[in-house]
């Protein structure tokens, strides 16, 4: 059984433009130990569903609709106290895009990592001291970090040190929203080093989200694809990277720069579209080369090419 399994997630929102479809009909699954990296364009629903899975949702929530599983437990239908107290940090932790200037600039970093402890279990000041001292060693810090304040910190260590405050509870998932997008790429590659290590060490299910497919590719053993708040494409991530099913999965990965050759990166035509008024069919049909008679009037469903492959484009119904 998958640790956590999420069948036709709907996330809509009420907006002044209208109802905006930030999430839907949206699934996919996680094993225990496995890294899923959900790779799309901004605004295209990503950090809507890493919100979702924690319940930390705004007020202009639509609709929220589906099923999430964590070990077989249907969570959607958990009263909200019951979530908070048993589920949220404690079983689903989340580092959060833009985080690192989220850091108390007036609190030491031991106390803003042992809050949550100290706030919802029994553990006493010396052992939450411990606690931290350890987590602090675990992802690459040295004890001593934890008497400084935020701004003693560079940037590579204030991530580091909100991936500890996420792993405070021992949480079995964990999802990172764009954990390196502020960071030097030296520094970046040192965190994604620190991921792969914590993944296999603590044995932790990672959502990992990003608009950078061959940054989620090193970490993620599937990738899953969004455009326009649907799942496009999900697979192995060797499969997405050598054989893209998806038109957009295709450009997407066109777009890398390459480090040899001659061949300049390609560039995705047109805009993400409006999630409020999304376009009709397939919602990738204004930017898609491949266009054709079905693509604008109906959408197609994600098809199943095999047991870890579904796309969802008219093209593939024809092969
Ligand atoms: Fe392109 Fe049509 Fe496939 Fe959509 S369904 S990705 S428009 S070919």
């Amino acid at each position: 059984m998958p640790r956590l399994q999420v069948k036709d997630m709907r996330l809509y929102y009420s907006t002044l433009r209208g109802v905006v479809r930030a999430v839907d009909y949206v699934s996919f699954d996680i094993g225990e130990g496995e890294a899923l990296g959900i790779v799309g364009e901004s605004g295209s629903g990503k950090t809507s569903l890493g919100l979702s899975l924690m319940r930390l949702l705004p007020r202009n929530v639509h609709t929220f609709e589906g099923s999430i599983s964590l070990n077989g437990t249907e969570l959607k239908t958990l009263p909200e106290e019951e979530f908070r107290r048993n589920v949220r940090w404690r079983k689903i932790a989340m580092v959060f895009q833009g985080a690192m200037n989220a850091l108390n600039p007036v609190l030491r970093v031991e106390d803003q990592i042992a809050e949550p402890l100290l706030n919802t279990t029994s553990t006493s000041r010396e052992e939450a001291r411990k606690r931290v001292e350890d987590l602090l060693k675990m992802v690459g810090l040295s004890k001593e970090v934890a008497r400084r304040y935020p701004h003693e910190l560079s940037g590579g260590m204030k991530q580091r040190v909100l991936i500890a405050m996420a792993l405070i509870l021992d949480p079995q998932i964990l999802i990172m929203d764009e954990p390196t997008s502020a960071l030097d790429v030296s520094i970046q590659a040192q965190i994604m080093n620190l991921m792969k290590r914590l993944k296999s060490k603590l044995n932790l299910s990672i959502l990992f989200i990003t608009h950078d497919i061959a940054l989620a590719s090193d970490i993620c053993d599937r990738l899953g694809v969004v455009y326009a708040g649907e799942l496009a494409e999900i697979g192995p991530s060797e499969t997405i990277l050598t054989a893209p099913k998806h038109p957009y999965t295709q450009l997407l990965l066109a777009s890398i720069p390459k480090l040899t050759g001659s061949e300049m990166p390609k560039f995705i035509p047109g805009q993400t579209p409006d999630l409020a008024n999304p376009p009709s069919g397939c919602r990738f049909h204004p930017r898609c080369p491949y266009v054709f008679q079905p693509c604008s009037q109906q959408n197609p469903s994600l098809i199943i090419l095999n047991q870890q492959h579904s796309a969802r484009c008219w093209l593939l119904e024809k092969s």
